[in-house]
């Protein structure tokens, strides 16, 4: 198929990435069994780390960014992903090597596409994204663990952020008692609005010297890493896990043995990218039906094209709140 197309395309000038509207040729996609026209896209944190030229994400420019991508199957060689169907396409190489959701079409294997829940559309998809699929699987880990409400509090860190909102959101949902931890004093009322019992500063997990600390939390979901992630550790109770999954205030963990020694806490890695189909299946499945975070939906802000630059520059400063949806109509 040779028709144009538009995307947001990021290209190097002089050492700076720049990114604007281009028209592009569906024939220069990459090789793939699946066609897809995008109706939407997500914004995450990994998108502004792409188009501002982060290297350990995207390799070569010019590079359409863009992880998540949801809409409608125009052209398949798959058996399993039927023409005219809507697929939810998150993670693998999709807008990182490979041209992503901020372009009005993808191509891509087969096996990276989860077919749409019954009842659900590709805009309602978009507003939890690759942040919603991390926050689902984050919290269905400490499930996993034996996590129950009765237990005690569950710390969300980073809880104004994409994954941060809607981890608090659905722990509330589930009847956890959840305490946002948020560098972003003015958004204690969306927190609590969301669900969280309580809100507290970043000075919660500042660094202190003793290796642990009184422990307050039975749980937690850690979406920043560095040294909050060291600080939360040494406050979960004997037993608890808390799950990681970001590197916002920096990917050095330096912490001693001894919660996990003294305290049998477990640290519980999430990845949301490489797993298997099935895997994000089980979770989309979820959002579409019980785990469906109504707030969150009724919230999300939806931009154009023409807005992406200013929505991923605040990403990177991390004053970026809630949920963002590109709508490509
Ligand atoms: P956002 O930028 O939306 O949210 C991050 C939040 O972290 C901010 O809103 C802010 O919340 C807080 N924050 C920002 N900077 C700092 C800092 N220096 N120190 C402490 N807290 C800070 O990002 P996302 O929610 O989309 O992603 C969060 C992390 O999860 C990122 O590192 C991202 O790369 C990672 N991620 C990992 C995935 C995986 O598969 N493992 C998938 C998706 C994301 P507040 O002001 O409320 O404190």
């Amino acid at each position: 198929m040779n028709t144009e197309y538009k995307a947001w395309r990021v290209e190097e000038q002089d050492g700076d990435y720049v990114g604007s509207e281009k028209t592009l040729n569906i024939g220069d996609l990459p090789e793939g069994e699946v066609l897809i026209r995008v109706s939407h896209s997500s914004l995450n944190y990994k998108d502004a780390l792409s188009a501002s030229g982060n290297k350990g994400v995207t390799r070569n420019f010019p590079h359409t960014p863009g992880i998540d991508a949801a809409g409608e199957v125009v052209e398949s060689s798959s058996a399993e992903i039927a023409e005219g169907s809507q697929v939810i396409v998150t993670g693998y190489d999709l807008g990182m090597n490979t041209s992503g959701g901020f372009g009005e079409y993808i191509r891509v294997p087969a096996g990276w596409c989860v077919p749409m829940p019954s009842g659900w559309d590709a805009r309602t998809a978009m507003i939890y994204g690759t942040a919603g699929l991390t926050a689902g699987l984050c919290v269905q880990k400490l499930l996993t663990m034996g996590a129950q409400p009765e237990q005690g509090a569950v710390a969300v860190s980073g809880a104004s952020g994409a994954v941060g909102s809607v981890a608090v959101e659905l722990l509330a949902r589930l009847g956890f008692e959840v305490v946002a931890i948020s560098g972003k004093a003015d958004h204690e009322k969306s927190l609590k609005a969301l669900g969280a019992k309580e809100v507290v500063g970043r000075d919660a997990l500042t660094q202190e010297k003793k290796p642990l600390l009184k422990p307050v939390f039975a749980n937690a979901v850690d979406t920043v890493g560095g040294t909050p992630l060291a600080e939360l550790l040494k406050q979960v109770k004997p037993g608890g896990s808390v799950s990681c999954c970001g590197l916002v205030a920096g990917p050095q963990l330096e912490t001693t043995v001894l919660p996990f020694i003294l305290r049998g806490v477990n640290l519980l890695g999430v990845d949301s990218v490489e797993i298997p189909l099935q895997d994000k299946k089980t979770i989309w499945q979820k959002f579409s039906s019980d785990w469906a975070c109504s707030k969150t939906e009724a919230s999300a802000r939806d931009i154009g094209r023409a807005e992406l630059d200013a929505a991923l520059k605040a990403f990177l400063k991390g004053e970026s709140a809630g949920k963002i949806v590109l709508d490509h109509s």
